[in-house]
Parts: structure tokens; C-alpha cells; sequence
């Protein structure tokens, strides 16, 4: 493991050092927020019984409205709406790409595989919830000309997210069916995400963020606090908004 990690930090280094040219060197941030699912396929339910969907679109305008706070005077900031029922992963895609980003963040609430689900019925709808994770995720592709540059990223983000007092999760790396992803920085939660097909045609550095698990009930609650909510995405702005990855 720790011999399979170095190319990777090598990397990672080699992104940290480009971060740190001089002042003026960088081409003018153009920041993609890409807001997780669609209204056909809106991925997991909360504890709750939320659609990740919601989550996902709420965090995604808090998130959008931070870095255009904190955004330098040329930079740009896009969300990637999914408004349009039509407007399907290959879309979202092409979607991204024709905004030439400089940095794509797409924004996602995270799940359990099914063993750690607990099941309750609530006016006849049945819900299921977990105390087997908390914590946010980073996937970034690792394969891929931008893998150093998606590393450098998500390594600002997770250590933003630290200051502001989050922890990772760890729980995507576990040895079972649905999970076994690769850790390329364990400390931080960073995983392998070429497997997702955003990340894996991203033309530019791209952060999968996994805000938290909405299955865990304290944790969703925690998550729909507008004050979490905001410290969290004005975490991730602060960690990109000026840098150069
Ligand atoms: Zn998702």
C-alpha cells in the first residue's frame, strides 16, 4: 500500500509545487459546480427520507454563492443545472466540458452498502438509516492527465474541511462488494474515483465531494443545519477559489 502511494504523493507534490508559481501566472479561475443526480435518477434517501437530490441542489447554491465571494475579479463560477429532466450524465458531461472549466467540483451526499442499513416504517413508507459511517469523501480521478492536478485539489479541500472541523470517512475503502476503493491519501479521504464517469472524462482538475452521509441520522441533521451548511461550503471556496491546481 504505502509503496503504491508514492507516485501518487510524488504526484501531489509535483501539482503543490506548480500551485506555487508566482502570482499572476495562473489563467483566470473558471469553476464548475456540478450539482450530483437528476430529477429521474436522484440517487440516495436520507434517513429521513430526503432525496440526495435536495441536499445536492441546496449545498450547490451555497456553494456557488461562496466562491463567487470569494472568487478573484476574473474568475467565474457555473453550476451545471439539471432543471431539465433531459439533462442526463452524458449531458451534464458535455455540459461541463463547453464551460472550459479551470476546476470542476461536483457535489454528492453519500450512502452505506445495504449490510448497514437498519430498516423502520414511517406512515406506511419504509425508510433506512445508519450509524455505520459519517464524514465526507473525495473522489478524484487518479489515471488521467489531470489526476495530479484533481489530487492537489481535493487535498486543499479536505484539509479546509479539517479547519473547519469535519472528518473524513473511511468507509469506501472497506474489502466488501460496492466499496474497495483505492485510498490515495487516507489521512484526508481522498479515494480512486476514475470508475465515475465524470471524473473519468474530466478535461480539467475535478473533486467528487461526498458532503456527508445523509443515511446517518445525526449526521443528516447535523448536514440540514443551514450553519453547517454554509461553514462547510464556504470550506471548500476558501480551498479553491484562488488557488491554481
Ligand atoms: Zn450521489
Amino acid at each position: 500500500m504505502t509503496g503504491g502511494l508514492r507516485p501518487l504523493a510524488l504526484a501531489g507534490a509535483l501539482a503543490l509545487s506548480a500551485c506555487a508559481a508566482p502570482p499572476g501566472t495562473c489563467a483566470p479561475p473558471r469553476i464548475v459546480v456540478d450539482i450530483g443526480h437528476t430529477p429521474d435518477a436522484p440517487g440516495t434517501v436520507s434517513a429521513a427520507g430526503v432525496p440526495e437530490l435536495t441536499f445536492n441542489r441546496s449545498f450547490a447554491e451555497r456553494l456557488t454563492t461562496a466562491l463567487r465571494r470569494r472568487l478573484p475579479a476574473d474568475g467565474t463560477v457555473r453550476t451545471v443545472s439539471i432543471g431539465d429532466p433531459d439533462q442526463k450524465l452524458d449531458r451534464r458531461v458535455a455540459a461541463i466540458a463547453a464551460q472550459r472549466p479551470s476546476l470542476i467540483l461536483s457535489i454528492h451526499h453519500d450512502s452505506v452498502q445495504e449490510r448497514y442499513l437498519t430498516r423502520r416504517t414511517v406512515d406506511g413508507m419504509e425508510l433506512t438509516q445508519t450509524d455505520a459511517a459519517a464524514g465526507f469523501s473525495l473522489f478524484v480521478p487518479a489515471d488521467t492527465p489531470v489526476a495530479a492536478g484533481s489530487l492537489a485539489a481535493a487535498q486543499a479541500v479536505a484539509d479546509a474541511l479539517a479547519v473547519a472541523g469535519e472528518r473524513p470517512s473511511l468507509h469506501h475503502a472497506e474489502p466488501i462488494p460496492g466499496e474497495n476503493r483505492r485510498l490515495l491519501d487516507p489521512a484526508r479521504g481522498i479515494y480512486a474515483g476514475d470508475f465515475l464517469k465524470i471524473l473519468r472524462t474530466a478535461t480539467a482538475p475535478a473533486v467528487l465531494v461526498e458532503v456527508g452521509v445523509i443515511k446517518n441520522p445525526v449526521e443528516e441533521h447535523r448536514l440540514s443545519d443551514p450553519a453547517t451548511a454554509d461553514r462547510m461550503a464556504d470550506a471548500l471556496a476558501r480551498a479553491t477559489a484562488s488557488a491554481c491546481f
